[in-house]
Formats: structure tokens, sequence, C-alpha cells
């Protein structure tokens, strides 16, 4: 079975009603084909960006992580558990070859002992991002002021805790006081504050130091509009996202960036597989010896998929939202 929109979105949070499911038939496995069964599907904020350029219906697509269950391909084997971008399906019969839309070859995440969920958040794409967006573009120096925004979602709780460990002051912001408690008690941020509650983004984080030397951005929008504005000279933006514009048919407003800052856009596809699986295995020490923490929520059940995708989008969770099939 797999999910297709049905319907156009008609707001930011789309309506359980515009997805719908389609049974499919598969033939037998041919050539170096395999046969995947789902453990958990992704759910993720560029699933609501990519929905509007898409005529409707389409399969829903997004991460997922399960086991082969049949396979003709020696590389993927039985009982081989594998990371492919199939969509939001139960089974999925794959070959073996970099899907079209992000050019990713499936995967074996060798998670240990550590939960399997995780390899589609802190040990998957968004680990990759995290890491190698906030290492690689902000470059960040011991002492820097690092700030983050969505700050305890999936990527922004990981680039914090990188901060930290690279010797940062880290500010954050977050959409709830639960969130606020949980970067500043739970993962150590210097600071962090409640974006819906803050009045003055700008004289709130200058209240606390001169300026910001590295931004992960993952809302763009009118809080970017705010943060860039303490940027100190030859700071640096990493554009990693722009979640409150997501949906949007007004342009994203660019703020107004001030001199010698170097704003930077990427995508985590943009580094080599190489690179992507040693930030992966990075992650892994790091978490196996505490150093970082992911936290997660597990929906149970495939026919909860939109309304976790729904819940991820309202902001109703810490960390990353995976549905358990
Ligand atoms: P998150 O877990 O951060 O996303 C969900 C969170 O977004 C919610 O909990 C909510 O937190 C916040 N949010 C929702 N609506 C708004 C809004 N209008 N304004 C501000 N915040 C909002 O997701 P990820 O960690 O997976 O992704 C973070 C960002 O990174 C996204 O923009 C995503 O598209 C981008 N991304 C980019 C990649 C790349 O290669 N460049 C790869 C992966 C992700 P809150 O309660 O704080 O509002």
């Amino acid at each position: 079975t797999k999910y297709v929109v049905k319907k156009p979105f008609k707001d930011f949070l789309p309506e359980p009603e515009d997805f719908g499911t389609k049974h499919e038939n598969f033939d037998k496995l041919k050539n170096d084909q395999f046969l995947v069964k789902a453990e958990y599907i992704s759910t993720d904020p560029y699933l609501r960006s990519f929905a509007n350029k898409r005529a409707v219906p389409y399969d829903q697509f997004g991460f997922q992580v399960g086991n082969v269950v049949e396979s003709l391909n020696p590389e993927y084997p039985v009982k081989m558990t594998v990371v492919s971008h199939s969509g939001w399906r139960d089974y999925a019969v794959l070959n073996g070859q970099p899907d079209d839309m992000f050019g990713i070859k499936p995967y074996d995440p060798q998670i240990g002992k550590l939960p399997l969920s995780l390899a589609l958040g802190a040990l998957g794409m968004p680990g990759i991002t995290a890491y190698l967006g906030f290492l690689e573009i902000c470059k960040p120096r011991t002492g820097d002021v690092v700030c983050v925004s969505s700050a305890a979602g999936t990527v922004g709780s990981l680039v914090g805790q990188i901060a930290k460990m690279k010797g940062c002051v880290v500010i954050g912001f977050a959409g709830s006081p639960e969130k606020v408690q949980y970067l500043r008690d739970e993962l150590g941020f210097n600071y962090a504050y409640d974006y819906k509650a803050v009045k003055d983004v700008k004289a709130t984080i200058l209240s606390v130091c001169n300026g910001i030397d590295c931004y992960f951005d993952n809302v763009g929008g009118e809080l970017s509009a705010g943060i860039v504005q303490c940027m100190k000279r030859v700071g640096r933006i990493a554009v990693c996202g722009s979640i409150s514009t997501y949906g949007s048919v007004v342009d994203q407003k660019m703020p107004i960036i001030p001199h010698n800052v170097k704003v930077q856009s990427f995508s985590f596809t943009q580094w080599d597989w190489e690179q992507q699986m040693a930030a992966i295995q990075q992650l892994k020490a790091w978490m196996q010896i505490g150093s970082i923490k992911a936290k997660e929520t597990v929906v149970q059940g495939f026919d909860q998929l939109p309304t976790a995708l729904i819940g991820l989008l309202r902001g109703d969770n810490i960390g990353k939202v995976v549905v358990k099939v």
C-alpha cells in the first residue's frame, strides 16, 4: 500500500483528507530487484515544501528504513537493513540504483544496538544535514556565538549540540516553553527562547552577546529577518531551510543582510557519499558515548502518516517524528 496526495493543500497544514491510499500489486522480482518491508517511515518538512510544486494526485515520497524480505540482488541480500527514498509505502521493490530525486542509493545504516528509527533522523539524512551543513558552511571556531532556529527540531538540536562540543556559545529559538526548557536543561544550550513570545529578537540576542558569528537557519521568514540583524562582521549564515515559508505563495522576503556576512544555502546532497557516510559514523560514535542526544517521537501505525506529518508541521514534537509501520 502506498500513500498518495489527492488534493492540493489549501493551507500550510494539510488535512488528513488530502491524502489517500492505493494498493500496489507486485510482479515476480526480476533482474537485480529486491523487496523491502518498511519498519519506519519518515516525516520531514521538505514533504510540505515540495508539495506545492507537484500536480495531484502524486505518490507521497519520503525516506524509510526496512528489511529486505526477497532478493535477486547479491548486494542487498535477504535480512539486510536498508534505508531508501521509497516513499510512504509499506513494501517497495528496488534495484539498488540511486533514485531520481535525490540520487540516493539504498544503504545499510549499520545502526548496531541503537534504535533503528535513528536511521531516519540523527543517523540519517537530517544528521548528515546538521553535521556537514554546520561544520562545512558555518566553519565554527571555539568561542564563536552560534544561533540556531527550529532549535528543538531534528536538525537544529544536533547543530546546537555539535556547536557546544566545538566550544561555541549557543543560542536557540524554538516554538514553546517546553522546547526552550529542553534546549537549556537537557542539551546544554547557553540561551534559548520561545520565538512566539519574544517581542524584539534583535534586542533579545544583543542582551546576551555582542553579535552572532554563525547562524544556522532552518526557518527563514520574520524570525530569521530579526536574527540576521545581529550578525557580526565576517559572520556565516548557513541557509538550511525555511519552514516558515513552505507552502506560501508569497515570495520569501530576503532580509537585509549586514555587510561582510557570508550567506550560503545548501543541500545535504552536495556532499559525496563518502562524506555523508563519514558524518553518520561520527554522529553514531558521539551518540554511543552520550555526547549527543536525539529525541524522537514514534507514531504507531502506517495509517497515521498524514497526521504525523501534520503534527510535525504544527510543531507538536521535540526532535524527529517517525511512523512505525
Ligand atoms: P524540524 O523538526 O525542525 O521541523 C519541524 C519544526 O519546525 C516544528 O517542530 C516547528 O518547531 C518548526 N516550525 C514549523 N512551522 C514553523 C514556522 N512557521 N516558523 C518557525 N518554525 C516552524 O525539521 P528538520 O530538523 O527535519 O528540518 C529543519 C529544517 O531543515 C527544515 O527547514 C528543513 O526543510 C531543512 N532541511 C534542509 C536540508 C538540506 O539539505 N538543506 C535537509 C533536511 C532538512 P517550533 O515549535 O520551534 O516552531
